[in-house]
């Protein structure tokens, strides 16, 4: 029996609007998905800018380079090249997009350069996300992973350590799994149990004593 009482958002969980109905993400989670993508993409955006942290000077067109045979060796620091490198975030994009291909809502990218291929994904996505926020059955998930990109390229940009990481207890019966949380976590998940925490949720768990 299909249900008519009030719909949920199904990222912020608040009620959604009349005007919203048959909606699974409301109109500001949209924007704020659009929003993190966008930051991501083109020659200011946050991969290309990151890029330019791992070799000044080279642009972001080829992408990231470590080893430079001329002047001063650049200390290559391993988080950006970890993200930037193929594998890192472009990978986390891309997997996205062949999901939303599987619905119809994007185009999987022919290949070419890092750049060309992050500034594919987020088009794309972009270009259905509106579309998206009717029909995708895991938005929330996208969403949650797409905000985690922006903040890691932030903080490295920033030159900002990443906050601390601290070892809490999971929360289920007889689990003993240990969660690594941080106070800016948008979510984690137990490794033992698989269970999946929000970020509200994480910081309410139990906080591991090192052993003395
Ligand atoms: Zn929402
Ligand atoms: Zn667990």
């Amino acid at each position: 029996m299909i249900q008519h009482g009030p719909q949920l958002c199904t990222i912020c969980k608040r009620d959604l609007w009349t005007d919203e109905a048959g909606r699974a993400v409301c109109r500001p989670c949209e924007r704020r998905i659009d929003d993190h993508l966008r930051s991501l993409a083109g020659p200011g955006g946050l991969y290309a800018r990151l890029c330019l942290r791992i070799h000044p000077g080279s642009g972001s067109s080829n992408g990231p380079t470590v080893s430079g045979t001329r002047g001063a060796p650049i200390p290559a620091n391993l988080q950006v090249l970890n993200l930037t490198a193929n594998g890192g975030l472009i990978s986390a994009l891309e997997s996205w997009v062949e999901d939303w291909a599987s619905y119809g809502l994007a185009t999987v990218c022919a290949g070419g350069r890092l750049q060309h291929r992050v500034d594919w994904a987020v088009g794309t996505l972009r270009l259905n996300l509106p579309q998206a926020c009717y029909r995708h059955p895991a938005l929330e998930e996208c969403a949650r992973e797409i905000w985690s990109i922006r903040k890691q390229c932030e903080a490295l940009i920033a030159g900002a350590k990443p906050a601390r990481k601290v070892p809490v207890q999971c929360g289920s019966d007889g689990c003993g799994g240990i969660l690594r949380v941080s106070i800016d976590t948008p979510g984690e998940t137990c490794r033992a149990c698989g269970r999946e925490y929000g970020h509200a949720e994480v910081l309410q768990l139990t906080p591991v004593r090192a052993a003395a």
